[in-house]
Order: structure tokens, then sequence, then C-alpha cells
């Protein structure tokens, strides 16, 4: 492959017969570029970042991103033809395909999968894509200047939900159909999607509108008047659908109605005069397809005034922006980050660059998006992995098109199509959420987001009130800025800690199952004054795993090396890694006695004894298993922020971000699972956990109480969680992580080898280990060795870990060795078969 990006062809000369030839990102894993050579009447329009059909293989037609383009034929096969352009315009800017590349480079992956997690899947077209009706767009109404071609393309979308580019191709006789489906897309007409089951379905909205005659012809509505007069009810809803839309202004007003329920806005308005007057004919019902971005057009709030602390901690960013590309706002819990941020977009737009605001999939709660809506009104995008693909595809596009300035958006916002970033924000950085596990690119969206910033010029400010032990270290050294907000806004205060020890309280016989008498207690108190409280356990399912009280048998999966947890309220054993699940046995299928046991417990448990014990609360619940639906996690946060439940039990997803008023009670019901968690990161974790929970308690007004239950009350880390002494865990861990060699004073790769053969797995980690450390030496690769759980999905895990010291290695270089012994490996005829993968910084 040639340089990537090569944004000056074609050269001046393209109109003449010059043979060109394009390199092109396949969405497939493939290890290089393909090149197409292209038509001499396409010279003009395939550009660099423009998508382009091809054929792949023998029949797959797909679409891809053109990368490069040039004059050289390839060496070693026959090029076939580009088949068409799609896109006028590149949809994939300059400064993304340079940051595509570094991740593929970086994250040890090809720039194929990077493209395919990239991209909406409604951009990746292939024969099978089809169209439809742009929801904004109705052919009746709006008026677009059509050619003929086009014409009959909407005419047939009019009669028929959707239509395949077969299709299309069909219904205009075979001729090139490529260029009106894209001046459609461009008009917004219509739209693109690649799924049958993704199929767009526009959001619809029911609305009336006074029958048209009564507007068009004089004297129409003063006769009405008289007609309805003797029907006061009606005549309201009349007189407030003509205040409400004054069609004696302007008549074309008319034509947008009113939605059914916003016209009987009071409570002495009925809504079934509505259907009265419908049925009269006075008013018309119809549907209008609306955006699924529900728009403030004219943000109507300002940005609230930054307090003291706020304004103060605004300044110094500001200052040290002036010498450095970073810098990390370490503030507490509640001292009101999210304010100083809306205040630098604020500040950021004003200079004309676009801003990216970052945050974990959690946090990402319409709490936050309301907040920012409201300021930033119809300039702000969202992007989140519960959207569908076409909205998906609609703040792509939307960014292109400069409709967007400002993003708040989950990890994969890094892949959206900036050029001109000015601003970026990684709220919560500390959270292990910015790493994608599986597949690849396995990235990081921090570290994305501050090569992205290097590459558009562009500052980064990074947020936490627990920041990552790396990044608090880039302080240390001077590369990054620090600002500490130590207050939390206004009178609130930081909640009070206490520790209930349970192996105590067990003695003493006042636990009951797994919640102590004090926090039974304490719950009992909040509800009386009408307080809400979170309760947090870090496992999901009602227990972790059942056990036969006669013969001790477990279950386990059949194909993971896990025990299967049970969940209750479907009666269900199911796997946590893999997904497989059956019923709950009624007997041990081992001695066949009927005593199986559950053991241990996870949220669902603790829901269910909280309502046998506390029959008046409202509980519900937060974890995987009650937010799959797309607006489910939604619905709990507003049932509890409204008040209709009081107490909110949850896993992890109740610890982040979000922010109750009514909130003066935190349970962390087990902590001891936390803490002792085989991983050098399990105390930052824990700390970072324990606090971040304990910071949705007491937010505004009165100081909150956490309760944290524990078999072990004297580790240390509950010393530093209760006085918030980041700075003494920053000094331990940094101290341990240098000892032992960890980061950030290393850079990690982690090899897993994976089989089905349990001996052949280890076989292959064991060559491979030896040849790594052939070439990286001995000291820096650890293993093999059987991770904990050393099989999943049928296949048994080998781990190696490297370890590079970070001042002394070249880490291209060194990564080029570990491909290379990868690719080795699997030439010898034994390993074929064998999957490696190669995770950089894992987490
Ligand atoms: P953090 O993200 O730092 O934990 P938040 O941004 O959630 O804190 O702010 C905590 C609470 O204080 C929120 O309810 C927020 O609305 C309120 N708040 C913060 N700053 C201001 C301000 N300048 N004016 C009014 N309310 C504020
Ligand atoms: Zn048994
Ligand atoms: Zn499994």
């Amino acid at each position: 492959m040639s340089e990537l990006l090569n944004f000056n062809y074609p050269p001046e000369s393209a109109t003449e017969r010059v043979t060109l030839f394009a390199d092109v990102i396949l969405p497939l894993p493939l290890p290089k570029l393909y090149t197409y050579r292209i038509p001499y009447e396409m010279n003009d329009d395939v550009m660099v970042g423009v998508r382009v059909i091809v054929q792949f293989g023998g029949k797959r037609v797909l679409s891809c991103i053109v990368a490069d383009i040039h004059e050289n034929a390839p060496a070693d096969y026959q090029a076939k033809y580009v088949l068409d352009v799609l896109d006028d315009k590149p949809i994939v800017t300059a400064p993304q395909l340079k940051l595509f590349k570094w991740i593929a480079d970086y994250y040890m992956c090809t720039l194929g999968e990077v493209i395919n997690a990239a991209l909406p899947a409604a951009l990746k077209l292939s024969s099978e894509s089809r169209i439809q009706l742009h929801p904004h767009y109705n052919p009746e109404e709006d008026e677009l200047i059509l050619a003929a071609q086009e014409e009959k393309i909407i005419f047939a979308l009019q009669n028929n939900q959707a239509l395949t580019f077969t299709e299309v191709s069909t219904l205009l006789q075979g001729k090139s159909y490529h260029k009106y489906i894209k001046s459609l897309i461009q008009k917004e007409a219509i739209i693109i999607f690649e799924q049958v089951s993704e199929k767009f379905s526009p959001k619809v909205v029911k609305k009336v509108r006074l029958t048209e005659h009564f507007v068009q012809e004089e004297g129409m509505l003063e006769e009405l008047f008289n007609q309805l007069t003797p029907q006061p009810k009606q005549l309201d809803v009349l007189l407030n659908y003509l205040q409400l839309v004054p069609v004696h202004q302007d008549i074309n007003l008319n034509y947008k109605g009113i939605e059914k329920g916003a016209l009987v806005n009071n409570p002495h308005l009925s809504a079934s005069s509505i259907n009265t007057l419908i049925k009269k004919g006075v008013l018309e019902q119809f549907d209008q397809v609306v955006s699924r971005f529900p728009m403030e057009k004219d943000p109507q709030q300002l940005p609230m005034a930054l307090s003291e602390h706020q304004a103060q901690a605004k300044d110094e960013i500001l200052g040290l922006f002036k010498e450095k590309d970073s810098v990390l706002l370490h503030g507490v819990t509640g001292s009101g980050k999210t304010e100083v941020y809306i205040d630098l977009i604020k500040h950021a737009l004003e200079s004309g660059g676009q801003v990216l605001y970052l945050l974990p999939e959690i946090a990402l709660t319409a709490q936050i998006v309301t907040r920012l809506m409201k300021v930033f009104g119809d300039k702000l995008g969202v992007y989140h992995s519960k959207f569908s693909d076409n909205e998906r595809a609609e703040v792509w596009q939307g960014i292109l098109a400069g409709r967007f300035q400002v993003v708040v958006g989950v990890r994969s916002s890094v892949f959206l199509p900036f050029h001109d970033l000015s601003l970026i924000i990684i709220d919560e950085e500390h959270e292990a959420s910015y790493k994608q596990y599986d597949p690849a690119p396995r990235y990081n969206a921090r570290e994305t987001a501050l090569v992205m910033a290097s590459y558009q010029g562009a500052k980064t400010l990074l947020g936490s009130a627990t920041p990552s032990i790396e990044s608090y270290y880039n302080c240390k050294t001077g590369r990054w800025g620090l600002v500490s907000m130590t207050r939390r806004f206004g009178e609130a205060q930081l909640p009070e800690i206490e520790l209930v020890n349970v192996r105590e309280e067990q003695l003493r016989k006042n636990m009951h199952s797994h919640f102590s008498g004090k926090l039974l207690g304490a719950i009992e108190e909040r509800l009386h004054r009408e307080e809400q409280v979170i309760l947090f356990q870090n496992r999901r399912g009602y227990a972790p795993f059942i056990s036969c009280d006669e013969c001790s048998w477990i279950p386990k999966c059949k194909f993971c090396a896990v025990s299967l947890s049970y969940h209750k309220y479907n009666n269900e054993l199911r796997c946590h890694y893999c997904g497989y699940h059956e019923r709950m046995p009624h007997d041990c299928p081992a001695c066949g006695a009927t005593s199986l046991k559950s053991m241990g417990f996870g949220t669902e448990k603790v829901e269910d004894e909280l309502k046998l014990m506390l029959p008046n609360a409202e509980v519900q619940r937060m974890d995987l298993d009650t937010t799959k639906k797309k607006n489910s996690y939604q619905q709990i946060i507003s049932d509890f922020e409204s008040g209709r439940t009081n107490v909110l039990v949850g896993t992890q997803m109740v610890t982040k971000g979000l922010d109750f008023e009514k909130v003066s009670l935190v349970g962390i019901l087990n902590a001891d699972t936390i803490i002792n968690f085989p991983d050098y990161r399990a105390h930052e974790r824990a700390y970072q956990l324990f606090v971040q929970v304990s910071g949705r308690a007491g937010r505004r007004g009165k100081q909150g109480t956490v309760i944290i239950q524990t078999r072990d009350p004297k580790q240390p880390i509950f010393h530093k969680v209760q006085t918030n002494d980041y700075q003494s865990l920053y000094d331990h861990e940094i101290e341990e992580r240098l000892r032992f060699g960890y980061p950030p004073f290393t850079r990690m790769i982690r090899i897993t080898v994976k089989h089905d053969d349990e001996r052949n797995a280890e076989n292959a980690a064991i060559v491979l280990a030896k040849d790594l450390a052939d070439r990286l030496g001995k000291q820096q690769v650890l293993g093999p060795e059987v991770p904990y759980i050393f099989k999943i999905r049928n296949l048994f895990l080998q781990e190696i870990h490297i370890k590079l010291p970070r001042e002394t290695t070249n880490l291209k270089a060194a990564k080029r060795e570990v491909a290379q012994a990868i690719f080795n490996l699997k030439l010898l005829p034994d390993f074929k078969s064998v999957r490696v993968v190669a995770d950089v910084d894992p987490m």
C-alpha cells in the first residue's frame, strides 16, 4: 500500500485518459487493501473517502471506502473495475482515515475490522441493501425538483415500504441507478438501510387539523362558530385550536396541524370532543412522520451560572490549555463537573470548532442528554449503542453536513467523521467500559480520543472523581495539566461512610439473610422520611451458583468452565459467559435428592428479599437483565427520579453519573468480592467503585449516608474511601506498579491462545511463548498460564502476558515481532486452527 492519505489525486489533468487505481478498505478482516481499476469516466468522481461499489470474490457486491488513488496496477492480480461511486463527497474524512490507520496499527488488527466497527451498517451497502422514503420527506407536501427517473423511484416507494437495489434496477429497466439513488439521498428524499431486520420504521405522531374548506373558503369559519355555539365543549376545542394554530394569521399553518394530545392541553378540554369534531368533518386526522431526534430548535436554557469554585476550575483549565494539550479535572462526586464541561463546550463552539463529549455506555443517561439538549438545542447529536442503525447513520451524515457541532456519545463515537475538533471531553475517564474487549478492534476510546485530538489540534479534558492511576501519573510527570475541585456544589457535603462487620453481625444473630440489622433499619428510616435508597451488589441474577446439599453437585456450563447462575424470575440456570441456559432442575441430577440450594446472592435475590422484608417499599432492579429493551433503562431511571420507586437495587449500573435529589442512603451489600479480585487493578477498581457509588448519596441539601457490609473492615482501602483520600491510594498503587512492572511503567499485550483441544491450546501457547521470548527477551514474556476461567464457548484458553518497559521499548517494532510470531505459529501444521488474539493495553 502506498501513502494512505493521498488527497491530491486525481491530478488536474484527470479528464485525460489516465489509468487510475483505487485502494479500497473492504469491511472484512483482510490483511491488506485491495486495488481496483477506476473506469475513465469515473476518474473525476472517485475520491479518497467516498464509497465505491466493487465485486469481491465470485459474486459478492460490496461497498467499501477508497483509501488511496494512484497509477500503479497491482503486481500479482488483474484489477477488477470499480462498478459505481456512491458519494459525491467523502463520507470518511482525511483525519478519520489517519486515525483508523493508527487504530489498526496500535491495536494490532486490520483496517477492515476498524471500518466495520466504525461505519453504521446503513452506510455499508451490498446488493441486498434497500431504500425507503426519508422520514422527513412527504412527497405530497414537500416540493423537490426531481428527475423523471427519480420520480419513478419515489412513486414506487409510496406504494412499497422498501425496495432493494435489484428492484430499483428492474424498475429503471437496467439503467445505471446508483446516481439516482445518490441524488435522492442527497435531497433527503430517501434513506438506505442494510438488513431487513433493521428496517427503518418511521416514528409517527397522530395529528389533527381543520378540514381544508373551513380555512380556504371565505366565511366558513364564522358559520362554524355559529353551528357549534350550542356545543360549548366542542367550541372550546375549536377555539383552543385556533389559539395554538392561528390559521387566521397564516392559512398555511393549518397544514402542519397539531398533535392530538397537545390540543387538549388543559383539563377542561375533552379528548372525546376531538373525536366528535373529526366525525362531523370539522377536523381531520392525519399521521406525521417525525425525526427520532426530538429537537429543541431554540435552546431554552442558558447554562447555569458557575459557582466560584467551578469558575475558578474553568479558568485554570483554559489557562493550562495554553501550554498543554490535555488536562485532567479531578473533581469530587457532585462538584458539578458537567456544568464546567458545558461552559467549556460553549466556549469552544464560539470559536467555531467541533466538540466531542465522551461518556461511558452506562452513564449516558437521559439525564445528561436532556441537560445538554436544553443548552445546545439542535446542534447536539447523540450517539449510543441502543440507537438503531438509521439513527446512527443520521448522526454520521449530520456531522458531515455540519448539522451537529457537539456530539455526546459512547466509545464508538471516536469513529465519527469529525474533521475540525477543537475540544474532546472524556467524562468518567477511569471507566473500564471505554475499552472494547471483543471483537477487534480492541481499542480504548480514551487513548483513541487523545490521538484523535492530537491529529486535529484539539484540546482534551478528562474528568473523574476517581482518576485512573495512569492518568494521574500523566499529571504528576507534567505531561498533562491537573485541576482539582474538592467541594461539592452548593451546600452538599460528601457522605458519611459506615462499615458493618458481617462476621460479627452473624455471631450476634443480627443478619437478616444478606442484610445487617443496621442496613435494614437505615432503609426503613429513609422510607419513613420519604427519602430514597440505592443498593449495590456486583452480581446479577438470583445466585451465582446452586449446589446440592446432599452430594455437593454444582451445575456448570456445558461450554465454559463456570458455574451456572440461577435466575429466579424465569426459573433458569444461565451462563454469564456464553448465554447458555437451561431450566432449573427440580431435584439433583446426580443423586436425586430434592435439596438444591442457591449459594451466594445477586441483585435479583436482594430485590426479592427486600420486597418480603419491607412490603411497603417500591423496589426496582437495574442490571443487564432488566435493561435489555431500548427504553427500559430510561424508564427505570425516570421511575426513580419521579419517586414512583423508592429503592433501586443494581449492579455497576447504579454507581455512575446518576444524580437523584432524594437519595440519602447507599448500601454496598458485599464489598469483599470486589477487593479480593485477582488483578493488579483490583484496589484501584474497588476504590473507584466504592467512591462512585457512595457519590450517589446526599447530592443536594443534607449529608447522605453510605453503609458498606464487609467481613474484613480492617482492609486499608476502606479508610481511604472513608476519608476520600485519593492521594494515598495513588501513592500506594503507583509504588506497587513500579515495583512489579505494571502500567504506566510498562505497556502490556495479552495474548490469548484458544483451541477446542486442551492439549493443543497448551502446546501452541508454549511454542508461541518461546518464540516471543526469543524475539523480545525472556524478561518481557510471562506465561503461558491457564486463566482463572479456562474454557469459554468450548475453547480452552491459555494466556501469555507481554510487558514492555515504557521508556526503553520501541513499541512499533515490538508489535511487529509479536505479529510475526503469531503468523509463524499458524504456519505450523499442528496449530493452523488455533485462534490467537492479541489485546493491547488490556484492562
Ligand atoms: P459531578 O458530575 O461532578 O458528580 P454534577 O455535574 O452531577 O456533579 O452536579 C451535581 C449537582 O449540582 C447537579 O444536581 C447539578 O445540577 C448541580 N449543579 C452543579 N453546578 C451547578 C450550578 N453552577 N448551578 C446550579 N446547579 C448546579
Ligand atoms: Zn445431589
Ligand atoms: Zn457458558
